[in-house]
Formats: structure tokens, C-alpha cells, sequence
């Protein structure tokens, strides 16, 4: 009964918003500008994809295996094969292969996410004070047109996890340690579908793309699969691949396995330790905050700048689910008892990184909701007036607000972001470099996101821009870079 009116309620939703984008589409008018989109493939940005989709999967790959046959000592299969002790055909053979039981597993997984993504519209918002769900729009996009979101990722997530502790304490369908039991197998069906998903996205937007005035064709094969073509593609009004990607299966998944990883540290040795629950917690801190904020997210760079391809595609379905979450992995090998003055260093890190994440992402999002009309840190903020065209030759006026963590560096939720991963690092200990990975890997994404970022933003304001920039001299750490 409940799922019948919920369902109702979002038909009638979808059909005072009939079309999603709003109506606000392109006229005819002559092309007078662009920006999001004009990148050129210099041999550099080439090589780099080439080198990615080559070795990407192998890095991953490279990662899990370590654990499972090295204790996660990256040096091992090295060592083993410079010794000749073992040679690379050995290493494959001893690893788990694609089984059965996990394409079933991973199979019923996405089906599921598939079923709360697309048929139970978002209840949350009715019942969590502060909380943004149901229908959102999205930011405008290159060709002006402004998307609807249907935000339901929390309900998900709940729904999920509520299943999990169902089943861990009173149904018992599964072991909670299934995910780290076929976590290899179940490697390769992820792989399956971040190719699949990124090659039917390519072939979309030749054939068939969402909005063909929001694809960015380079010319260049291999750039096009890797960084996408089409901005928003979708099937039907509704399923949005960049949304439902990032989010689900990657971002629910990410709680869960590391649950599953914290089960089997009990059954190894009938404890969890302190570092695994510092990391359950702090990264689901981290994940819980994504889905309260994911109308927020809408209005991120992933969602407003980036097209759908096998970076966003395999990354979702590979990267995030399989590196994100190392430091769990790496706790089930190596139990890491911290001390207690150690455990509440990296607890304050974390949560002081968050809290400068957080509160940053808030004074953006507070500031370009209301127009600047609000309070930052108890003032009224100050900002740079700039403006921009959008391909269909209109133009758009906007702020950049200077006050707050945004006047101290451009970028500090950036930097808050780094404090929290390096907590995560930090809880496992100093014995392996295998868990440093992620905080080495965020480093270099969040430099090359500020600069790409920066790269764009100053295509599009121009001057405006750079007014911006000498307001706020500095990126991430406050009179240093
Ligand atoms: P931001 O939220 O910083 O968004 C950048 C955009 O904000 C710019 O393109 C510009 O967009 C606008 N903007 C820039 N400066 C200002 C200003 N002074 N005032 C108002 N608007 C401004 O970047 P992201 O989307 O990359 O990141 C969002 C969060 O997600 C970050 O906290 C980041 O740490 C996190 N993140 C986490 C990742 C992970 O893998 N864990 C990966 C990527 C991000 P406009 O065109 O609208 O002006």
C-alpha cells in the first residue's frame, strides 16, 4: 500500500516535470561561446589516457593481489619475481579468478541498487529536518539546459545497510564476510561492467546521446572513450549514468565492504580492532555526509563539468569500490592495535578534516543558494561579480564569493579532504606503504582537479577570473600553494 502511493506520487512529479530539462534549451541563435568543453588532445593528455586504460586495471589488480598473497607488501611480487621465486604466471594462477557465485553476487547487487534508485522515490525529505531529496535540478550545462535529478541516495544507502544488519543478526541469508570472501572474483565482474558501461556510453552518444548539443567529440578515439562524450547521458527521463554510477554501486558499496572487512577481522581473531573501527567510522562519517548532501553533490564538478566516460564509468565501478577502501583490506591482514593516545590523533585528524570540508562545501552551497544573501562566519560575504556565455550565446551572471574558508584558499575543502584521508592512512600504521596509496592517490587528484578546475573556470570568467585569483592568491594551503 505504502509503495503504491509513493510510487503514485512520483509519476506525478514526473509529470508536472515532463520534460526533465526544464525547457530551457538552446535557441537557435547563433554559437557565440563555449566553455567546459573546449579541450584540445595535446600528446601529453594522450599518452596519459593510453598509459590509464592499459594499466589501470592492472594497478588495481596489482593492489588486492599483494593482500592476498603478501600480507599487502607491495614489494612482494616484485622481489618474488626478481628472485625468480615466482614468475608472473604463477602469481596469476595462485589469485582467484572470475567465479559464478560472484557474478550472482554482483549481479543481484546492481539489480537492487537499480530497483531503490529507479522505483522508490525519496521518502527521506519528509522526515529528516535539513535534509534535501526528491526532484532536483541539476546545474546548467554548456548547452544551457538545466537537468532534474531524482535524489533518493540516502534512502538507498538506509535501506542497504538496514538489510545487512537484518541479515548479519537475524535472517542470515549470507556470511557478512562475503564481500571479502569473493573479493577477487568479484573484481572481475566489476571490471565487466565499468567496460561495458563506458563502451555503451561511447556507442550512446554516437547513436543515440541524450542531448546532442552537450557532447564533446575530440577526434581522438582513445580520449573520447576515457574522458566521454555525452555530459548527461541518460536512459529515458530518468536513469541518469553519472549520478546512479558514482553513487550506487560505488559509494553504498564503499560501507558495506568495509563492514564485511570488519566481520572478518572477528572471525580471524575474534576481535575488531580499534584502527578497523576507526576507519569504519571515519569513512562512513565521509559517506553519510555524500548521500545527506547528494542534492549538493548535483552542483559538484563530477556532475557539472565532467562527461560520462570510462574515467567516471570503470572509476565507479572499479577504482572507488577497490583502492577507496585498501585500508580496510589491509587491516584484515595486519590487525593494527593503535595505542590509545594514537587512536584519539587520527580520530581528531579525521574529524577535524571533515569539519573543514564540510563547513567549506556549506559556505559555497549556502552562498550560491541564497545569491550571497546569508552569513559567512557572521558577516554578510563579500564576493567578485562574473559573468559567462553559454553555447546557445546567452549570458549567465554568477559570484565568487571571497569570504570564509573560500578567502583564506581556493580551494579548502580540498585540503580538509586531504586531512581526512590521510586519517585513514595514518590509523593503519607505519609497517606497509599499501595503505598510504589513497592519501597519495587524493593528493594528485585534487592538485590536478584544482588545476583542471581552475583551467575551466578561467575559460569561462575570463577577467573575472583573475580578479578571483589575485583576491584569493592561494589553492589549498594558505600562503604556501
Ligand atoms: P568544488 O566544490 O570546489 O567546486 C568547484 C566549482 O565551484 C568551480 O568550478 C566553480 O563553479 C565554483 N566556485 C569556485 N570558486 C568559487 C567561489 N569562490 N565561490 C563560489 N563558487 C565557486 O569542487 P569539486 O566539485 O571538485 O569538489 C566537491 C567536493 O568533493 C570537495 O570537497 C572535494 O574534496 C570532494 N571530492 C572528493 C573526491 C573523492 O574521490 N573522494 C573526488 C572529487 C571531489 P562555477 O562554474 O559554478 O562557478
Amino acid at each position: 500500500m505504502t509503495t503504491m502511493t509513493t510510487t503514485q506520487s512520483l509519476g506525478d512529479v514526473k509529470r508536472q516535470s515532463r520534460n526533465p530539462t526544464n525547457g530551457i534549451g538552446p535557441t537557435e541563435k547563433e554559437q557565440v561561446g563555449q566553455w567546459g568543453r573546449a579541450w584540445e588532445v595535446d600528446w601529453f593528455s594522450l599518452a596519459s589516457v593510453i598509459f590509464l586504460l592499459l594499466c589501470a586495471p592492472l594497478i588495481v589488480f596489482y593492489f588486492v593481489m599483494s593482500c592476498d598473497q603478501y600480507q599487502c607488501a607491495l614489494s612482494g611480487p616484485l622481489l618474488d619475481l626478481y628472485s625468480g621465486k615466482s614468475s608472473a604466471s604463477d602469481i596469476w594462477s595462485r589469485a582467484p579468478s572470475f567465479s559464478w557465485t560472484a557474478a550472482k553476487i554482483y549481479t543481484t547487487w546492481i539489480c537492487f541498487q537499480v530497483f531503490l534508485y529507479m522505483c522508490l522515490p525519496d521518502v527521506c525529505h519528509k522526515f529528516l529536518p535539513g535534509y534535501v531529496g526528491g526532484v532536483q535540478d541539476g546545474a546548467r550545462t554548456p548547452a544551457g539546459l538545466i537537468n532534474k535529478y531524482e535524489v533518493n541516495g540516502l534512502q538507498a544507502w538506509i535501506i542497504t545497510h538496514a538489510l545487512w544488519f537484518a541479515n548479519a543478526n537475524y535472517l542470515h541469508w549470507f556470511s557478512p564476510t562475503i564481500l571479502f570472501d569473493h573479493w577477487i572474483s568479484l573484481l572481475w565482474c566489476a571490471n565487466i561492467l565499468g567496460y561495458g558501461v563506458a563502451t555503451f556510453a561511447m556507442m550512446k552518444a554516437y547513436l543515440f546521446p541524450s542531448n546532442a548539443k552537450d557532447c564533446k567529440f575530440t577526434g581522438n578515439f582513445f580520449y573520447d572513450y576515457m574522458m566521454g562524450i555525452e555530459f548527461n547521458p541518460r536512459i529515458g527521463a530518468w536513469f541518469d549514468f553519472k549520478l546512479f554510477f558514482n553513487g550506487r554501486p560505488g559509494i553504498v558499496a564503499w560501507t558495506l565492504i568495509n563492514l564485511s572487512f570488519a566481520a572478518k577481522q572477528q572471525e580471524l581473531y575474534g576481535q575488531v580492532t580499534n584502527s578497523m573501527i576507526l576507519v569504519n567510522v571515519l569513512q562512513a562519517i565521509y559517506v553519510l555526509d555524500f548521500f545527506w548532501n547528494e542534492a549538493w553533490y548535483l552542483k559538484t564538478i563530477d556532475i557539472c563539468h565532467d562527461h560520462f566516460g570510462w574515467y567516471l564509468g570503470w572509476g565507479d565501478c572499479v577504482w572507488l569500490p577497490y583502492l577507496y577502501t585498501l585500508q580496510g583490506l589491509y587491516l584484515v591482514y595486519n590487525p593494527v592495535r593503535l595505542s590509545t593516545a594514537n587512536a584519539i590523533s587520527v580520530l581528531l585528524l579525521g574529524l577535524v578534516g571533515y569539519y573543514i570540508f564540510r563547513i567549506t562545501n556549506h559556505q559555497k552551497d549556502l552562498f550560491r543558494r541564497t545569491d550571497g544573501n546569508c552569513k559567512i562566519w557572521g558577516r554578510k560575504p563579500k564576493y567578485i561579480e562574473c559573468s559567462y556565455l553559454s553555447i546557445d550565446g546567452q549570458r549567465h551572471y554568477s559570484k565568487l564569493m571571497i569570504s570564509g574558508f573560500w578567502g583564506l584558499a581556493r580551494h579548502f575543502n580540498y585540503t580538509g579532504d586531504l586531512m581526512g584521508s590521510l586519517s585513514y592512512c595514518l590509523a593503519c600504521g607505519f609497517a606497509h606503504l599499501l595503505p598510504y596509496f589513497y592519501i597519495i592517490y587524493m593528493s594528485i587528484l585534487l592538485i590536478h582537479r584544482c588545476i583542471r578546475d581552475e583551467h575551466r573556470c578561467s575559460s569561462k570568467y575570463g577577467k573575472d577570473w583573475s580578479r578571483y585569483t589575485e583576491a584569493v592568491p592561494y589553492r589549498l594551503i594558505p600562503g604556501v600553494f
